[in-house]
């Protein structure tokens, strides 16, 4: 049985009572305050979706046409394109590295971009295309996957970085790549999640277009919690409590069911979990694996620098020394949080979190599921240094004078940001909630 009117917290489980619209403002959860998917009148409209969409696609292909930075050094010249980035990687025998660039700073992005423009143009006219389902779940699937934020982050960098060896010209692809970055901003903004709504609206309505229906309240909402029973220091509802379960892919609430191992959505058909299988194992173990790869990823060098016959290795700690020794010190505490600190931080919390959940502890819930999105939303910064080293490889050939290639900490840091990525998408936040005191805060 499906229960459309209530909605639950995918981090902490608590249900709720679906408000009627939230006009264009997302709503948080009160227990532990994550924003609630797939509400009615959230977000932006979709034709404004769906427009910048389609101006992003066009950028898109700007910026991946035109070179981003030209360098310019005793009489010779380079250029790198974010294409060239990849193809220099992968010529240099660094192709596990090349292909971490190519998809999270290319295949990815273009991926989420045709597939919302795929869903958005037919649903703005009023209809659902085919394949629908596939589609809205690629979307969903490949959006944490995409970096054009942190590549653009590491274009500057590398600007930075240049500036006192040679000659740079900003290429016509920096704009393009700086406009792109803004408008997948505006995107990143928009929740997929709600076209499983609009999807279900096109289905039962036989206008044309489809419309959100009209709430009274214009300011943020906090929806109503649903409790055990009508006592103030009543546990919260969790769906668990309740024989429910909620989909985590469209956020449809519906009944548990005990006979079935795999049990799949109504909706979306995606498999149902009450918690995550094997959540805190699976957590640990590539934890595990990525503070494993951190230690060579800081030991060894990430770029060979050779100059006029002399070579050089650099590691990242030894890139921080410099940039902070020759006056560079914004550089250097942006390289240093982003490479440093961040994956470090990851590795500490998530570890932090695990070892509570395991230990049954209750204490400190709410703060503890706002670590947990700290670390879901910083983790991606972590791949600046490797943007940082696939420009420098590109644009630093010029052949005896000088020429730079890519170290083996590369690898190693690409391997840390991913694997780290994947433990924080493994562990499931809703166990941190299992063992927390069964009441939930009052209802703003
Ligand atoms: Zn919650
Ligand atoms: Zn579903």
């Amino acid at each position: 049985m499906e229960y459309h009117k209530l909605i639950v917290c995918h981090e902490c489980d608590q249900l709720f009572r679906k408000p009627s619209s939230v006009r264009g403002r997302r709503a948080s959860c009160s227990r532990c305050g994550a924003s609630l998917p797939t509400l009615p009148g959230a977000g932006l409209p979709l034709d404004w979706i769906c427009a910048v969409t389609l101006a992003a696609l066009i950028t898109f292909c700007i910026a991946q046409s035109f070179p981003v930075i030209e360098l310019r050094a005793n009489g010779m010249t380079s250029e790198a394109t974010l294409f060239g980035a990849v193809r220099s990687l992968w010529s240099g025998n660094m192709r596990a590295v090349a292909a971490m660039v190519f998809c999270s700073s290319i295949l990815f992005p273009l991926i989420e971009l045709l597939a919302l423009l795929y869903l958005l143009a037919p649903l703005c006219a009023g209809k659902r295309p085919p394949q629908f389902d596939a589609m809205l779940r690629l979307v969903q699937l490949v959006r944490p996957w995409g970096m054009v934020e942190v590549l653009m982050l590491g274009v500057l960098v590398t600007i930075v970085k240049m500036v006192s060896m040679a000659e740079v010209i900003p290429g016509p692809g920096l704009v393009a790549l700086g406009v792109l970055t803004i408008m997948l901003g505006v995107v990143a903004l928009f929740d997929p999640s709600g076209l499983w709504v609009v999807r279900d609206e096109i289905g039962t309505s036989r206008k044309g277009g489809v419309r959100w229906s009209e709430g009274s309240a214009g300011r943020r909402h906090f929806t109503r919690p649903l409790r055990a029973c009508k006592a103030g220091s009543s546990p919260a509802l969790t769906a668990q409590r309740a024989g429910l379960i909620g989909c985590h892919a469209c956020g449809l609430v519906q009944t548990r069911s005990e006979c079935q191992a795999h049990q799949r959505c109504a909706r979306c058909q995606q498999v149902l979990h009450e918690r995550r299988p094997e959540s805190l194992t699976r957590t640990v173990s590539l934890l595990l694996a990525a503070a494993l790869a951190y230690i060579p990823a800081n030991l060894l060098p990430i770029m060979h620098a050779s100059t006029l016959g002399r070579a050089e290795d650099d590691t990242i700690l030894g890139g921080v020394a410099y940039f902070w020794s020759s006056g560079d010190w914004p550089l250097a505490v942006v390289v240093f949080v982003a490479s440093v600190l961040v994956p470090m931080l990851k590795l500490v919390a998530l570890t932090l979190l695990t070892a509570t959940v395991r230990q049954g502890s209750g204490w400190a819930a709410r703060e503890r599921a706002g670590l947990y999105r700290i670390v879901e939303r910083i983790g991606r910064w972590s791949m600046l240094d490797v943007f940082v080293v696939a420009l420098t490889v590109t644009l630093v050939h010029f052949g005896s004078f000088a020429l730079i290639t890519a170290g083996p900490a590369a690898l190693a840091f690409g391997a840390v940001v991913i694997l780290t990525m994947l433990a924080s998408h493994q562990f499931d936040p809703r166990l941190i909630w299992d063992n927390a005191g069964q009441r939930s805060r009052p209802t703003r």
